[in-house]
């Protein structure tokens, strides 16, 4: 009876981890089903905890749960608290690594106490180890890569791709032998081999590919907490740790969607890391990019009918989110219709931009997706790009020997007039230069995105 409750306890808070990620596809629902997936998970804690007490299974030691319960959530609460939006992917990263460090734990607990005749299990365990291993170094190389710690180029050796395929080769081989015979010393091969695996699997990803990688880190995580479940016969574990899994490789499905690449195309590798793009600088093939002055820029913005905004990741480093709608506003009282371009892999994390525009209460009627806003700008007076760069970079489309050819991007030079808002040449997370800044219908205008728009609205405001 007291087991039957707790599996019925389980059971609800597995519909509500279901519900809670059914929210979380629209911006108006998703902060509700953030809060009920985590009052679920707190739950299943609990009864995770209570379990035991029914007998049957051998006892617990609270003490030792307790103490790493309130040191891990005490590291978690202040590293989530300090955390900066724009290193929210890092953050990710790391506690995606940590996930794929505990599955190999308990996989070598397990791996300890299992019979050697029990193969399943010893396979199952095997397969946790192996996931969860390159899950885990592979996420501390991308949290280094993404924190600018590490060098795409420092970390790639000469056919990367070969030395990979030998290294899952020789993975899988010492998996096969430990499954047939189980030893100490294949035990510490697989886990050295499966940990050099997961660095040097992420070593030539690099550039603009990050955001794949990172979900497809985040769904093995997923996959290697789910076969930990089986081990344990744990069932909430087998059911959260398949809905990350699952909603981790739909993410990576759709991120390389938005980046019209296949995933093999990404794992081989070398996108944006060893590019033969030309680097970033004040003129391109003679041409020299021309500066808008604050009060030109206003003009220009007033006397339209059409504005698109296209936010990418110097928004997000600017906060430029709350002033980009007081824009907005001041422009909507002199009839201009103001939209907001949204690039699937603008900013630094999947819906980056999203979350920032929700934050300054932007109706979510006028965030526009890749497709909508290339559909409009045409017809677009004026782009105001605020911090944007790889997302906007023609190269995409029109120069093969670029890195980034390939990734749909927003046609931003189909408008009428073209402001860009950035702090200098420098370019974007891909490393290249972008010919837009050349076109004779773009201006930059230089500055923190925050500060530059502040001077439009004053502009604007006295114009009168
Ligand atoms: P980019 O990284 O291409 O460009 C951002 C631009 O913002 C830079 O050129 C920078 O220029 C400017 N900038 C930085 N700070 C400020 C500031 N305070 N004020 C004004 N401008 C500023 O950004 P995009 O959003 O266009 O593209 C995202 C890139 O990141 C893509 O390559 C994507 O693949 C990659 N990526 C995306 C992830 C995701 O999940 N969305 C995850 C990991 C990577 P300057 O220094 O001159 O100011």
């Amino acid at each position: 009876m007291y087991k039957t409750l707790l599996d019925v306890g389980f059971l609800l808070a597995a519909i509500a981890f279901i519900t809670g990620l059914r929210r979380l596809s629209t911006p108006a629902t998703a902060r509700k089903g953030n809060i009920l997936a985590g009052i679920a998970m707190v739950g299943a804690i609990v009864i995770a905890l209570i379990y035991p007490l029914g007998g049957e299974t051998p006892a617990v030691n609270y003490g030792w749960i307790a103490g790493g319960m309130l040191i891990g959530s005490a590291i978690g609460w202040m590293a989530a608290k300090r955390v900066q939006m724009t290193a929210m992917p890092q953050l990710v990263s790391i506690f995606n690594g940590l996930g794929g460090a505990c599955a190999v734990l308990l996989a070598v607990l397990e791996m300890f106490k299992a019979s050697a005749d029990y193969k399943l299990g010893i396979a199952i365990s095997v397969f946790t180890l192996i996931v969860g291993a390159v899950s885990f170094t592979g996420s501390i190389l991308a949290y280094l890569k993404l924190d600018g710690k590490v060098r795409d180029k420092n970390v790639i050796l000469p056919g990367h791709t070969y030395i990979n395929l030998i290294l899952l080769v020789a993975t899988l081989v010492i998996a096969v032998l430990y499954t047939m015979a189980p030893s100490q010393a294949l035990l510490v091969g697989l886990i050295i081999l499966s940990l050099v695996y997961g660095f040097s699997f992420v070593a030539p990803i690099g550039g603009a590919d990050m955001p794949v990688v990172i979900s497809l880190l985040n769904s093995l995580t997923g996959i290697s907490a789910a076969t930990a479940g089986f081990i344990y016969g744990n069932q909430i574990m087998i059911i959260g740790g398949i809905l990350v899994g699952a909603s981790g490789t739909i993410l990576t499905v759709l991120m390389c969607q938005a980046m019209n690449r296949s995933l093999l195309n990404v794992i081989i590798g070398g996108f944006g890391s060893a590019g033969s793009g030309s680097s970033a600088g004040d003129s391109m093939d003679g041409k020299v990019a021309k500066e808008v002055s604050s009060y030109d820029a206003a003009v220009m913005l007033n006397y339209s009918t059409s504005v698109m905004i296209v936010p990418g990741y110097g928004l997000a480093v600017a906060q430029a989110q709350k002033v980009c709608k007081e824009l907005d506003e001041l422009l909507a009282e002199n009839n201009v219709d103001v939209n907001y371009a949204i690039h699937p892999v603008a900013g630094r994390m999947p819906g980056h931009m999203n979350v920032l525009l929700a934050e300054a209460d932007v109706p979510y009627s006028k965030l526009k997706d890749l497709d909508e806003a290339n559909a409009m700008l045409p017809a677009t007076d004026v782009v105001v790009i605020v911090g944007a760069n790889d997302v906007v970079n023609p190269s995409a489309l029109d120069d093969p020997g670029s890195p980034v050819y390939g990734m749909p991007v927003l046609k931003v030079w189909e408008a009428k007039n073209v402001i860009i808002m950035k702090r200098s040449m420098s370019p974007g997370y891909a490393g290249i230069q972008n010919p837009l800044f050349f076109n004779d219908n773009s201006s930059m205008f230089f500055g923190d995105a925050k500060d530059s728009i502040n001077k439009l609205v004053d502009e604007i405001k006295s114009l009168g």
